[in-house]
This record gives structure tokens, C-alpha cells and sequence, in this order.
């Protein structure tokens, strides 16, 4: 028996090659909830800073684990500026702060503890199986370790430079200002981080669909996305 029943959409790669927007527009089309992996890590990085845990004090972090880290996936109010799902820690809502420099490069060590890919795996997997028509996963390693049968994977790429440039702008809109160079260096530093790391590395799954999105707009990576995941699904 298949060990999920619903669909499963992987899509992983680094930072700033479009995962999000593809995910969310990809899950709108398909009608699948989207999760998005990377907002677990980046809340307990949050939860530990808060509760004076350091991001590689493994049993600060299974305390904060087994304890209470009780994370939710809402969606945004009809008249929220964004489609984007928000998120909340212990019923508190940290959708825009766990989106700082500083909590992405704690999520980035949180992420290598072993403890801590342990216990959120099964979270991810009944994020996932129990969605109700079909689910969407964005992160680093849905496609080789959280879901390896996933019915369709992709893995989206891009160059160092666009993914920065895509990243800085990001950051701008929110009214976060942060030299480009410096994106660019947090950035390099992260995939190392991320890609070297030896629980779960950062990888393209052997089946998965590769897109470049360097140069692309985003709209048209969606189109494409939408066209192949579709292709798989029937
Ligand atoms: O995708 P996002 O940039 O929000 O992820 C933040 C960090 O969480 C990544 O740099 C990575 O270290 C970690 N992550 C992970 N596995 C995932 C998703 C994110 O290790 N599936």
C-alpha cells in the first residue's frame, strides 16, 4: 500500500530559486495544499532564540520539540495583502518574523541537528498525507527523504546572482535593507551550509524534473510547472 494517499507534489532547491511562488500558484492550480518546509525550521529557530536555546544545543532543542512547539499552517484573512498561508506558534502569529536574515541563518543550523530532522519528520509527512486532495512541499530534501514516492518532483535552480537579486528584492518590499553583496554572500553561505551538511543535504532527486528559472519570470516557470505536474498526475 502506498504509505500516502493523496498526491505529492516535491519541489526542493536553494534559496531564492522560486520554490515559494511556484508552490503556492502550483498548489492554487492543482487545488492541493501547499506546506511550506522551510517555515518549520525557520519557527523553531524562532521558538529557540525566544526561549534562550542556542540553534546547535541539541537538547535545549528536544526540550523545545517535545514541549510545546505547537505550529500551525492558517490561511491568510480575505483581505490580507498577500495569498501567502500565515504561521503560527503556539496560536502567535510570526508569518513576518521568521523571515529575517538573522532567523534564516538559524533555521540553516537547526536544520543540520539530527534531532531536529528526526522529529520533524513525521510532522511534514502528516502535514502532507493528510492534506485533502493533494499536497504541494516546498524545502531541500521533500523529494529524496520526506516523500522519495512522491508522484511528481521537481527540483528548481537558478545562478547565484539571480537568486540574490530575486531575494534582495524581496527583502526591499518588506522594507528590509540589505546590500545585494550582502544577500549574496548569506546566501552562498547557506547552500554551502545547506548542500554540505550531512543529514538530508540539499540534492536533486534522481527522478526529479529539473528547471532552471534563471532569466525566467516566475509566471512563466508557473505555466510550465503546472503543464508537468499535470502531465505526471494523469
Ligand atoms: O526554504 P527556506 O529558505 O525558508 O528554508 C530555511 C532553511 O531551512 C534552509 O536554509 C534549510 O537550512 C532549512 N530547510 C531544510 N529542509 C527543508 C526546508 C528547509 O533543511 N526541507
Amino acid at each position: 500500500m502506498s504509505p500516502h494517499r493523496v498526491p505529492i507534489v516535491a519541489i526542493d532547491g536553494p534559496a531564492g530559486a522560486g520554490k515559494s511562488t511556484v508552490a503556492r500558484q502550483l498548489a492554487r492550480r492543482l487545488g492541493f495544499t501547499m506546506v511550506d518546509t522551510g517555515a518549520i525550521y525557520r519557527t523553531l529557530a524562532l521558538a529557540a532564540r525566544r526561549a534562550n536555546i542556542d540553534w546547535d544545543d541539541d537538547e535545549g532543542l528536544r526540550r523545545l520539540l517535545d514541549d510545546g512547539f505547537s505550529l500551525q499552517f492558517v490561511a491568510p484573512p480575505p483581505d490580507a495583502p498577500s495569498e501567502a498561508q500565515r504561521v503560527l506558534l503556539r496560536g502567535h502569529d510570526v508569518t513576518e518574523a521568521i523571515r529575517t536574515p538573522e532567523i534564516s541563518r538559524g533555521a540553516s543550523v537547526v536544520s543540520a541537528r539530527a534531532v531536529v530532522r528526526e522529529r520533524l519528520l513525521e510532522l511534514q509527512r502528516s502535514l502532507g498525507r493528510g492534506a485533502a486532495t493533494g499536497a504541494v512541499l516546498e524545502g531541500r530534501d521533500i523529494g529524496t527523504v520526506v516523500f522519495p514516492d512522491a508522484e511528481v518532483k521537481f527540483f528548481l535552480t537558478a545562478g547565484d546572482e539571480a537568486r540574490a537579486r530575486r531575494r534582495h528584492s524581496e527583502l526591499t518590499e518588506k522594507g528590509i535593507e540589505i546590500p545585494l553583496a550582502e544577500v549574496l554572500a548569506d546566501q552562498q553561505r547557506r547552500d554551502r551550509a545547506d548542500s554540505e551538511r550531512a543529514l538530508s543535504p540539499l540534492k536533486a532527486a534522481e527522478d526529479a524534473l529539473l528547471v532552471d528559472t534563471t532569466g525566467m519570470e516566475l509566471d512563466a516557470v508557473i505555466e510550465r510547472c503546472v503543464q508537468l505536474a499535470r502531465g505526471r498526475l494523469n
